[in-house]
């Protein structure tokens, strides 16, 4: 695998950071993850638009343009002849002795690699997946795409532990998020997922799913729901960028929708796939 470090296209052996660099010492770095079906990259424009956002929140200067970061995707996927898997893009405050304020005259560290999967084809597409839920541990500002992921490394090592594909982070009896996805219920045509705010990551998956909604017939209810009400939903699903859109058919050992996926989530699966192969639009 050909990855991208600081300016360089290196074999993946070859690739190396400082052992200072700040993203692995204190967690100082924002990421992304992008999809590319049939050799294109999916609503690409989108996740730099988040990324610039996640690092002005965090007073992270980029200096690369969109245009930069988009040529250092493609020119990945060229050289790794990536037709089908995912891009995972880490920019860190960079490399400096260890001190927690802003180092100054650092350049930011920018890592990127791909991974080649098969999200169409995915196993759980045709079984659903399994779901458990486990209290979010995560910090305030959820919004902001950090590296900090121990709270989800554990919550997923939980999932795993429990025979479940993703697990549902509830805060107060409500769903906040799936640990790296975000989480829908559907009552008749309506689907349902909580309003964005700091304690969620905006999706970029959920807006594409929303710009499609008039289109497939369903109405959206933006409004929290509790895990309660996610036991006893009609269907279940979850949205990401490497899931696409994932029906759930099992939470917390419950049987959502007979154990089968529902018509809905396999629907609007269907519908974004047409769309993601054609590079998306966001
Ligand atoms: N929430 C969290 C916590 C995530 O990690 C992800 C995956 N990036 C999502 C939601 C879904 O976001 P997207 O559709 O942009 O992949």
């Amino acid at each position: 695998r050909i990855v991208y470090v600081n300016g360089a296209y290196l074999p993946e052996e070859e690739a190396k950071i400082s052992i200072f660099d700040r993203g692995f010492i204190f967690g100082d770095g924002i990421y992304e993850v992008s999809a590319v079906i049939g050799g294109k990259l999916v609503d690409c424009e989108a996740h730099l638009a988040r990324l610039e956002r996640s690092c002005g929140e965090i007073r992270l200067a980029l200096p690369w343009s969109k245009a930069e970061l988009v040529a250092i995707h493609e020119e990945l996927i060229r050289r790794n002849n990536l037709d089908e898997g995912g891009i995972y893009l880490q920019v860190s405050r960079g490399a400096a002795d260890r001190d927690f304020p802003f180092p100054k005259d650092v350049q930011p560290t920018l890592v990127l690699f791909t991974q080649a999967r098969n999200f169409v084809d995915a196993p759980g597409a045709k079984t659903g997946i399994k779901v458990v839920s486990t209290p979010d541990l995560r910090w305030a500002r959820r919004d902001i795409k950090s590296v900090n992921l121990l709270a989800p490394v554990l919550a997923k090592q939980f999932a795993l532990e429990s025979g479940a594909q993703e697990a549902w982070l509830t805060e107060d009896g409500v769903v906040t998020e799936g640990a790296s996805s975000t989480a829908w219920i559907v009552k008749g045509k309506t689907l349902i997922s909580r309003p964005l705010s700091h304690k969620v990551l905006p999706g970029i998956t959920r807006k594409a799913v929303l710009a499609y909604l008039a289109e497939s017939g369903f109405t959206f209810e933006e409004r929290e729901f509790t895990l309660e009400e996610a036991l006893d939903a009609e269907e279940a699903f979850i949205t990401s960028a490497t899931s696409l859109v994932m029906p759930v058919t099992s939470i917390d050992g419950h049987t959502i929708h007979n154990g089968a996926p529902g018509p809905t989530a396999l629907r609007l699966r269907e519908i974004y796939i047409d769309y993601a192969r054609k590079g998306g639009v966001l």
